[in-house]
């Protein structure tokens, strides 16, 4: 390491001492309800992988023949290299599953947040932004030269607020950004009620569906589904990455919207596609999720019946809506301490979430449920927590 870098070393020094650095686990194998994680067989409590297709035969079987079509990679940006037919099957299938005239793919979730926003909105504009949205849409308001007020999680009345305020101001454009389900507390944006806020000032909204897909809705088709807003929300970013089980981002909304992204979409113009392999794997699960909705039913019976068995036994699983399972318990150091537990003495892997991902004093362990765990999975899980859970004290 030159000498000039060296002040990073403090840095990460600094994080451990305030309990801040993450440990990342070595996995060896597929994602899937179990795990091997630095050699010892675990139960995944910790994986966006909400529909098991992470690992499907169907998804792997899509990827190969795609690579032996279309190679290993897509060239360049698809400005320049032009598109290949699989990335534009895969806008085609997810624009009839959303419901929506287009849909243009990204690398990532994050890239198409960081296309869309700054595409949308620049100076003389305002951005209206949910305090808890996720890190990538807080990013690509840094991008725009918008300017940018926050409302309280989903407080509807004080977004209302925020829109007056901005008319009052003479903005031009407003947008108004929310996540569709926040993903630490698992609880669903009121997109109804901002909505009709918007309406009345004129604003657009956007919704980041990225733990909605493949989850709320009629057969998994998101939260604009769910609240029965087709054609009302005037931008949809998805994620391939969780229950699609792949990898990819994307924007879904009218012709015109997805015309001016492929124009000034930056990821999209200066970045590569995602690779053929990827994208054909995300053609098959969509079309899995478009032919049945049985994976999606399992992984709704699989969290009902987890958070029944974890009230039952005492434990305070907040607020969610959605598979989505917080254990809360407070304290940090307690989060960390059960979290340890779970995994060296019970080999179940539930990652604790504390400060800064949650506020201070709401640490807890994240269950995230999957239509991958059989009834026993769910069953040794939840003993494994109450075995813990005794031993600290946390229930009785
Ligand atoms: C996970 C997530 C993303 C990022 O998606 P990737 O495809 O992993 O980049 C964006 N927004 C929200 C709300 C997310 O939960």
């Amino acid at each position: 390491m030159t000498e000039k870098t060296a002040f990073v070393r403090d840095e990460v020094q600094a994080l451990k001492d305030q309990g801040l650095y993450n440990t990342i686990r070595t996995i060896d194998g597929p994602q899937g309800a179990h795990l091997t994680v630095n050699g010892q067989k675990v139960l995944n409590f910790c994986s966006n992988n909400y529909l098991g297709l992470a690992n499907d035969p169907r998804l792997i079987e899509a990827a190969i023949a795609a690579l032996n079509r279309y190679g290993v990679g897509p060239g360049a940006v698809r400005t320049i290299a032009g598109t290949m037919t699989i990335h534009t099957e895969l806008e085609e299938a997810l624009a009839r599953f959303k419901g929506v005239e287009a849909t243009i793919s990204f690398q990532s979730g994050f890239a198409a947040n960081l296309a869309v926003i700054p595409a949308l909105v620049g100076a003389g504009d305002v951005i209206i932004s949910d305090e808890l949205n996720h890190a990538s849409i807080v990013d690509g308001v840094r991008l725009s030269k918008a300017a940018r007020k926050i409302y309280p999680h989903n407080d509807v009345g004080v977004l209302r607020e925020r829109l007056a305020e901005a008319r009052e101001e003479g903005a031009n454009q407003i947008l108004v950004i929310t996540d569709g389900v926040f993903s630490m507390d698992g609880d669903l944006a009121p997109l109804d009620r901002i909505v009709d806020a918007a309406d009345d000032f004129d604003a657009m909204v956007m919704v980041d569906d990225a733990h909605g897909e493949g989850v709320v809705g009629r057969g998994g088709r998101g939260i604009v589904d769910h609240f029965g807003l087709h054609g009302r929300v005037d931008v949809e970013v998805g994620t391939m990455s969780k229950a699609f089980g792949a990898v990819g981002g994307y924007v879904a909304g009218s012709e015109e919207l997805i015309e001016w992204l492929r124009q000034r979409g930056r990821p999209f113009l200066f970045s590569s596609a995602i690779t053929p392999s990827d994208v054909a794997a995300c053609v098959a699960s969509v079309e899995i999720l478009d032919s049945s909705t049985e994976l999606v039913d399992r992984l709704w019976s699989n969290s009902a019946a987890f958070k029944a068995m974890m009230s039952d036994a005492g434990f305070d699983i907040g607020v969610s809506e959605t598979p989505i399972t917080p254990v809360m318990l407070g304290d940090e150091h307690l989060a960390r301490e059960f979290s340890r537990k779970l995994l060296e003495e019970q080999s179940v892997f539930a990652q604790a979430i504390a400060f800064p991902t949650v506020a201070r004093g709401k640490a807890r362990i994240r269950v995230m449920i999957s239509a991958a765990h059989s009834a026993e999975d769910l069953e040794m899980g939840a003993a494994s927590f109450v075995a813990a859970g005794r031993e600290l004290g946390v229930v009785t």
